[in-house]
């Protein structure tokens, strides 16, 4: 029955090792690979790959609804635009996202994720409640529309309900616009419950939770939301943004006496189920201390660019041996290439350098940063994935050897042909998770569908 059998031969694939030849994926019924076996006799019955193959790439960070606004806050409304007024526009938007909305969004952002070469996702999903604040019938109803999109589209998911409790350092009250957000631990504890009933863990689908962050919980309220996660979901992932704004670090110092980073490192058990996104502004013993602590520092280039929030001082901290992976975050790119690409680039323009997050032991920028954005995003996601190994999901990509980024290079040099060329198009042709093909020809199977249903949202958000 060779015909049925799970199983690919690819040319080339990108192994942990590095590229290898003639390699034998196979993998089982529930999606995940059995067996990756390079320097294989091809055989015939096997299904060959149309071009190198390599592992998908996680996002460690998204907002789903926030994909519908990218592109509109491009304009100078006031003398000095910044991340907080960018909010405000944001929380107008979060504003009238209904369920049916946020589904055709999400579905369609996926979408666009698979295409990207994402085949995986971390949501820090925190529009909870209706627009007056009060309760869904089902309290999860929003985290549940988020889940279903991801299955629709066939992305893997780590869904982190968002724990939003205050609007600032000192217990401040909430916003009336973040009314659809707020939490206390006990009460989004409750949904998690609720939507774990509703939609049970599977082989695409793990949960954790976020607290938003430290300015949106309390020391105390942080303790109990993780005691609750380890009673339910021990070693779950735990994300928080940390740390995106010059105007967070200093309202930190002034309620605590310490930098959030350190604050965090001195209170909690930070470790490998932490990420903390957007750890933009650390100084040196700060940086030194997240390396430390097997934490994943969640990097959002192209969000972080867009907001003009600041640079990470990368190389010190991948110098450290820190662990890092990228997200998309506010959606204004979809692509973990560009991702990759304005992390080297922002240390180039900095530094005046080139290659600066190469190392003597990996001159190859781009693989150096792809393997790295990986493990940790995989890390970060609580999922066995970002490898094309025995035991990870059957996620992968294929490449068009032939298309002009990558045309005449030698394997060596595919890499940084997929990061740092962009000579019209993809060169990702093919994208599969779970062993199944959901993107061919750079087409995703359920794409028209899905763009329809999006433009629709659109069309009442914008009305
Ligand atoms: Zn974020």
């Amino acid at each position: 029955m060779t015909t049925d059998r799970h199983a690919l031969f690819a040319a080339h694939a990108y192994l942990p090792q590095g590229w290898r030849r003639d390699v034998l994926l196979e993998w089982n019924d529930a999606g995940v690979l059995t067996a990756v076996v390079p320097d294989a006799p091809a055989s015939a019955g096997i299904a060959r790959a149309s071009g190198p193959v390599m592992p998908g790439m996680p996002n460690l960070h998204s907002h789903a609804f926030q994909r519908a606004m990218a592109g509109l806050t491009e304009y100078r409304a006031q003398a000095s635009d910044n991340f907080w007024s960018w909010r405000d526009l944001m929380y107008r938007f979060a504003a009238r996202i209904t369920p049916e909305r946020l589904e055709a969004i999400a579905r369609w952002l996926y979408v666009e994720m698979l295409k990207a070469g994402y085949t995986s996702v971390c949501e820090f999903h925190y529009v909870h409640h209706a627009p007056n604040g009060s309760r869904y019938a089902n309290e999860a109803e929003l985290g549940q529309r988020v889940v279903d999109a991801a299955s629709q589209a066939g992305i893997g998911m780590t869904m982190l309900p968002v724990l939003y409790q205050y609007s600032g350092f000192d217990m401040r009250a909430p916003r009336p616009d973040q009314r659809r957000f707020i939490n206390t631990p006990e009460s989004l504890l409750d949904l998690l419950s609720t939507l774990r009933r509703a939609r049970p863990e599977h082989g695409a689908l793990t949960y954790g939770v976020a607290p938003h962050s430290l300015r949106a919980v309390s020391a105390a309220s942080l303790r109990t939301l993780l005691e609750g996660l380890d009673a339910d979901l021990p070693g779950a992932p735990i994300h928080v943004h940390i740390a995106e704004q010059t105007g967070e670090v200093e309202e930190c110092l002034a309620a605590t006496g310490a930098r959030p980073v350190a604050w965090l490192l001195d209170h909690f058990d930070v470790g490998a189920r932490w990420c903390l996104v957007h750890a933009t502004h650390v100084d040196e013993a700060e940086t030194a201390a997240l390396a430390a602590s097997g934490a994943v520092a969640g990097l959002c280039l192209t969000t972080e660019a867009n907001l003009g929030d600041g640079v990470f001082p990368a190389q010190r901290y991948l110098e450290a041996n820190g662990r890092i992976g990228v997200g998309s975050d506010s959606h204004v790119a979809v692509d973990w290439r560009a991702e990759l690409r304005l992390l080297e680039y922002g240390q180039r323009l900095v530094r005046r350098q080139r290659n600066v997050l190469a190392c003597p032991t990996r001159p190859q920028v781009a693989e150096r940063l792809f393997d790295a954005a990986l493990a940790g995003g995989a890390q970060a996601s609580g999922r066995a994935v970002g490898a094309l190994a025995p035991g990870c999901r059957a996620d992968w990509l294929v490449l068009d050897a032939e298309h002009p980024s990558l045309y005449g290079r030698e394997p060596d040099d595919w890499l940084a042909g997929v990061v740092f060329c962009e000579h019209g198009g993809s060169p990702i042709a093919e994208v599969h998770t779970g062993g199944r093909r959901v993107v061919h020809g750079g087409r995703h199977e359920d794409e028209a569908r899905a763009y329809e249903a999006y433009c629709e949202a659109l069309a009442h958000l914008l009305a």
